[in-house]
């Protein structure tokens, strides 16, 4: 029997649908939720990323601006930019686009936003109240992954989830979000250095691959009726591929995400969710 697809664009619509409300209230009450995303130089992926988050922010009224810094770029620059938007009242996220060109810090930059506009999750001050279990702004992928699973009714509560990747987007805050008290999953990290991956794998009631390898994950590496959830957005000539091998592995799984149309989807909602929650905290004055 071939698995269920988690339709992630379907989810993303919905959960749009809702920000919109809550950005339509606060524009009601004369703040209207702004977002500055900071993109240096012109790596084309970057660039399609950046359109996408404009043109999703533009569809529930958040006002976004991208401020394109050229790729040569000094780095007291970008940190007077950062001072900037931190003043500027009428923003309330800020995001400095990854990956930024090598002469630049990008553990400096990503430490002088100000954690209270930190929308992408990533300032060492957030990641610890994550850590801690205070959560204030999630990294949006994590996020988006507990809500596609969430809202396509597959419960977290007691299940063995294994995380394939411990990169600081995607991999280490999913597996701490998802071993939080509340959700309560059973959370193993995998990395390049774990043996017998295949013994996790198979072990797994909940496997997510994010670890950038085109197809990594088999069938065989699938406990059968699992859910899979692919991150991996790999491009292959002209066309973008999952970690996962989608077309076998839909014979083993129970539900899986495709790619493109699932957690990437979902990304950029949960930017937008992000905003709107910085702007809400803005206005209630507990940012
Ligand atoms: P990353 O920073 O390159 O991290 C990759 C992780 O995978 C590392 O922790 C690495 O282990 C691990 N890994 C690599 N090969 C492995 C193997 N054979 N077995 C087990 N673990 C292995 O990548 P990332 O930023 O997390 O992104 C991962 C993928 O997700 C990429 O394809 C990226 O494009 C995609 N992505 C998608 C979205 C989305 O919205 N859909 C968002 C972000 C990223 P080590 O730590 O030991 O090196």
């Amino acid at each position: 029997m071939s698995a269920t697809v988690i339709d992630g664009k379907a989810i993303a619509q919905l959960i749009q649908a809702e920000i919109k409300l809550r950005v339509d209230e606060l524009t009601e009450r004369n703040i209207v939720p702004g977002l500055k995303v900071i993109l240096i130089g012109d790596n084309p992926a970057s660039v399609s990323y950046v359109r996408a988050k404009e043109k999703a922010a533009a569809k529930v009224g958040i006002k976004s601006e991208v401020i394109n810094l050229p790729a040569q770029v000094e780095a007291l620059q970008v940190e007077k930019l950062i001072d900037s938007i931190n003043e500027d009242s009428s923003v309330h996220g800020v995001l400095l686009q990854l990956p930024i060109p090598e002469h630049l810090n990008a553990d400096a930059l990503l430490e002088r936003i100000s954690p209270y506009k930190d929308v992408d999750g990533l300032h060492p001050e957030n990641m610890g109240l994550l850590c801690d279990g205070r959560p204030r702004f999630v990294p949006c992928t994590p996020l988006g992954i507990k809500e596609l699973l969430d809202r396509s009714g597959i419960e977290l509560n007691g299940k063995h989830v294994v995380v394939l990747g411990r990169s600081r987007l995607v991999g280490r805050p999913l597996s701490i979000l998802l071993s939080l008290k509340g959700i309560d999953a059973t959370v193993t990290i995998c990395h390049s250095r774990t043996k017998d991956l295949l013994a996790y794998t198979r072990a797994a009631d909940i496997l997510v691959a994010a670890m950038g390898s085109p197809k990594f994950v088999t069938a065989e590496m699938i406990k059968p009726a699992s859910v899979v959830v692919d991150v991996g957005v790999n491009r292959i000539g002209d066309k973008l591929v999952g970690d996962v091998d989608f077309e076998h592995a839909i014979e083993i799984a129970a539900a899986i995400t495709p790619v493109p149309g699932g957690v990437g989807a979902l990304t950029v909602s949960m930017l937008l969710f992000n905003t709107a929650l910085a702007a809400e905290r803005y206005s209630d004055g507990t940012s």
